[in-house]
């Protein structure tokens, strides 16, 4: 079938070869697996900082945390803010790994941008476009998260308006959409990982922690990505997921599952 495209810097067509995104020595998109780890939101600073450690323990490179929660309810815990972008930031410098962190309005992109290696845009605001025209103007690594209902088509033009703004540097991300299955919160679309190298030289991530929102069905997903070509995963671990402050406990690895997938993932390909 042949689908007419409206993107274009997007495009392989446009840009044959694969991007791959090197911030401060780690590349994104090459020959390497990318491991994002971390809490879905920053609690504290001793959470976060043992969280890192154990990330970095583990071999991950990244660590992810959220300081300003996307929730779907207005009364629920929205994220501490400003303090946990600085608390992360902390422990991210104090562990030696980068970190990403979401922005959800643009006015909060340059502060965002200050404290974090990647900034990620929720799945929720895939299409929020003044936000990603914004993200265009600046040169951080924009991880986007596909909208859970979004076409490849409307997700690869949501990217488009980051790199028609002049910022080359975006990371897709796979993270799951909805169908009518109600067993797991999202049902990844692992077809989308090759579907999207084919249509896109952009290096692509896959989340089978909010693809899937079952603790026990990450491990097989994590591998299950990786064997579809992903160039790297963002998964949630915590060191206490029960009492975690957003509902996202029930999908986070235990710090042990979570350097136990990444022991067997060097197998498949090498995590450096
Ligand atoms: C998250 O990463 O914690 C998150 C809210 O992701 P998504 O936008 O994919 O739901
Ligand atoms: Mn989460």
């Amino acid at each position: 079938i042949k689908i007419s495209k409206s993107y274009k810097l997007a495009s392989r067509d446009f840009h044959p070869d694969d991007t791959v995104i090197e911030i401060k020595g780690v590349k994104i998109g090459g020959d390497e697996l990318v491991v994002m780890g971390g809490p879905c939101a920053v609690e504290s600073p001793e959470q976060i900082d043992e969280i890192a450690r154990l990330v970095k323990a583990a071999g991950g490179q990244i660590l992810r945390g959220g300081a300003f929660k996307p929730r779907t309810g207005p009364y629920s815990f929205q994220g501490i803010g400003v303090e946990g972008l600085i608390m992360m930031a902390e422990a991210g410098r104090k562990h030696g790994l980068l970190t990403i962190t979401e922005v959800m309005t643009p006015e909060y992109v340059d502060i965002c941008a200050e404290y974090a290696d990647i900034l990620q845009v929720g799945t929720r605001n895939m299409q929020n476009f003044d936000l990603l025209r914004k993200l265009g103007t600046i040169k951080t690594p924009v991880l986007l998260k596909r909208g859970f209902s979004a076409t490849y088509d409307e997700f690869l033009n949501a990217a488009e308006y980051i790199l028609a703004g002049g910022n080359p540097n975006v990371i897709l991300c796979e993270r799951g959409i909805r169908t009518f299955e109600p067993y797991t919160r999202n049902t990844l679309d692992l077809a989308a990982i090759p579907s999207l190298k084919t249509l896109s030289h952009l290096p692509i991530i896959s989340d089978p922690s909010h693809g899937t929102g079952r603790r026990e069905l990450v491990e097989p997903m994590a591998k299950a990505s990786v064997a579809a070509g992903a160039d790297g995963l963002i998964i949630e671990m915590h060191t206490d997921p029960d009492n975690s402050m957003t509902g996202d406990g029930v999908q986070s690895l235990f710090p042990d599952q979570f350097a136990a997938l990444l022991k067997d993932l060097e197998k498949l390909a090498p995590i450096v």
